[in-house]
């Protein structure tokens, strides 16, 4: 990770000198124009070093392309696929592509990539369409899994990696609503219409209602109401604020 980095920012560095070499050479033509306007201070002259001028100005315009911008700065991290029995990686890559580019998204995923996780496409043998193996460090998608289109895919891996950026304090009711909330932030945000904190609020309320109704008894997941998620969750930077007290 950090090596892939490096080799990215001296690539942006050496790409950003080659750039700007150019301008540099036309400016040296510049400096010997401007030093024949002051011997003999001719009106011709002083075109021709405007002339020159101009052609600097417009190197310098030519020479300040996008890419550059776009390549410089921190490389965002992603997580590997490692095995793809459903030939899903297009779409599976997208996704982590769309959450890598997201300010919460990305802290979930240089977590999760820091403590070794990897994606698997493949069969979760459950109902659910994708799952998290805190123990072997992946995350399984089933790709096939019914109505995973590319918004709700990218909030199920969303959903996921709360999961694997927080596994050290096991699972809860708490935890399974927030992932969920969590996720459809990022998705929704990915998909251009990011959700308002009342908005979020809302949605959050609406999905601990449903994972309550669905898990009977005393609406646990793993015998637990809370496992300290949303500190876990705020500590991590991402804004809690809309789901704090709410419950
Ligand atoms: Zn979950």
């Amino acid at each position: 990770m950090a090596i892939s980095g490096i080799s990215r920012s001296v690539t942006a560095s050496a790409l950003q000198k080659a750039a700007l070499g150019s301008p540099a050479t036309s400016q040296t033509a510049t400096s010997s124009a401007s030093g024949g306007s002051g011997t003999g201070g001719s009106t011709s002259l002083l075109l021709n070093a405007l002339a020159d001028l101009t052609a600097v100005l417009q190197s310098y315009a030519n020479a300040s392309p996008g890419p550059i911008l776009a390549t410089s700065g921190p490389a965002p991290e992603t997580l590997p696929i490692t095995k793809d029995a459903q030939g899903g990686t297009a779409k599976v890559s997208n996704a982590l592509s769309q959450i890598t580019t997201d300010p919460e998204g990305q802290k979930l995923i240089q977590l999760a990539e820091q403590k070794g996780y990897k994606i698997e496409i493949g069969s979760t043998g459950e109902k659910a369409a994708a799952t998290t193996d805190s123990k072997a460090k992946k995350i399984v998608v089933d790709i096939n899994a019914k109505g995973l289109d590319s918004y709700n895919l990218t909030a199920t891996i969303a959903h996921e990696l709360v999961h694997a950026s927080t596994d050290g304090n096991g699972d809860s009711l708490l935890e399974e609503s927030l992932s969920t909330a969590v996720g459809n932030r990022i998705a929704k945000r990915a998909d251009g219409r990011p959700e308002t904190a009342a908005e979020a609020t809302a949605d959050f309320k609406k999905i601990y209602s449903d994972y309550k109704a669905a898990y009977k008894g005393d609406g646990a997941v793993n015998g637990r109401q809370d496992n300290g998620i949303l500190k876990a969750l705020q500590s991590l930077g991402l804004d809690v604020s809309p789901f704090a007290g709410v419950i």
